[in-house]
């Protein structure tokens, strides 16, 4: 209250903070009740197998229709999410809700989800993919959990207990948005991720800049070299895919194929495949 004194700037700077800070309470209210009020809603993005020339899974992202704002962004709640610890209880049912999905689709279709960082280092964790899984009947191997690098700032030993804890269950893990995080190589070492996803920055710029396209081609040869698989993210048109196939990249996804649609257009896509292959 002491700067109450006419220095006009400071005081739009603390009306402008308190302002932002009132919404973000209120957008944590509403989350608070977005789970018992239904407001979530999952939709799959499909991941495309080059080797294969098929869908080889999608990837769960989470959808919330706020009943006034509409559609909000999981960009702008997620954080909220996880600033009040909220992001627990709605990454549990997102894991349960896309475990009940996956079992619907036929065997070789996967299901990602991504996984909050405090929610993966909640001694809990590993209990409610466990459960996912059995209350769904999901084969684990078509759980692929999704982490960012941001993981390994958490004390690395009980990070790596639990990624090998998930890994000896069938489970397979894949590194996020690879290449935009702080980036130290030792923990490819220390961990055999089954996947690195390249963040969609790089393949943003891999047809326009040169560097980009370098780095590209680095993280697919170290991948390879490593055993991993590469998935490309946000791939928008068709020289962006020409040149991720040249480079080996292992599979794509992105506007180009499919945006990200709902469970049943999810099934319809994967359903029809498979009777096709049962047909001929
Ligand atoms: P992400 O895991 O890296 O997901 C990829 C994002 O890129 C998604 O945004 C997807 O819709 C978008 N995308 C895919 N292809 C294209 C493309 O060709 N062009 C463009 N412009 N965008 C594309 P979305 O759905 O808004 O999700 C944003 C982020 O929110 C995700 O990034 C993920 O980090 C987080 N997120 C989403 N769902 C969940 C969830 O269930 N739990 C947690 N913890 N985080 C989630
Ligand atoms: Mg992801
Ligand atoms: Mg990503
Ligand atoms: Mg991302």
């Amino acid at each position: 209250r002491a700067k109450q004194d006419g220095r006009g700037a400071f005081h739009f700077f603390e009306v402008a903070l308190d302002q932002a800070a009132r919404e973000r309470r209120q957008l944590e209210l509403d989350l608070r009740m977005a789970l018992s009020s239904g407001e979530f809603a999952l939709n799959y993005q499909p991941i495309y197998d080059l080797k294969n020339d098929r869908i080889s899974g999608f990837e769960a992202l989470l959808r919330w229709t706020h009943p006034t704002r509409g559609l909000v962004g999981p960009d702008l709640f997620i954080p909220v999410a996880e600033q009040s610890g909220l992001i627990l209880s709605i990454g549990e049912w997102v894991l349960g809700q896309a475990c009940r999905e996956a079992a619907k689709w036929p065997d070789h279709v996967r299901i990602a989800v991504n996984v909050s960082t405090l929610q993966f280092c909640h001694p809990g964790f590993t209990s409610t993919v466990m459960l996912a899984l059995s209350r769904s009947g999901l084969d684990p191997q078509r759980l692929e959990i999704e982490i960012t690098e941001s993981v390994f700032l958490e004390g690395n030993d009980t990070v790596l207990a639990v990624l090998r804890q998930l890994r000896s269950l069938g489970i397979r893990i894949a590194l996020d948005d690879f290449g935009t995080g702080y980036s130290s190589l030792s923990y490819l070492r220390s961990f055999p991720f089954d996947k690195i996803k390249i963040d969609k920055s790089f393949v943003d710029a891999i047809t326009s800049d040169t560097s980009a396209m370098a780095i590209v081609r680095a993280i697919v040869v170290l991948a390879f070299s490593l055993k991993m698989e590469t998935t490309a993210e946000g791939v928008e048109d068709c020289e962006q895919l020409e040149e991720l196939r040249g480079q080996g990249c292992t599979s794509v996804q992105g506007y180009y194929f499919s945006r990200p649609i709902d469970g049943s257009a999810a099934f319809a896509l994967v359903g029809r495949s498979t009777s096709v292959e049962f047909a001929a």
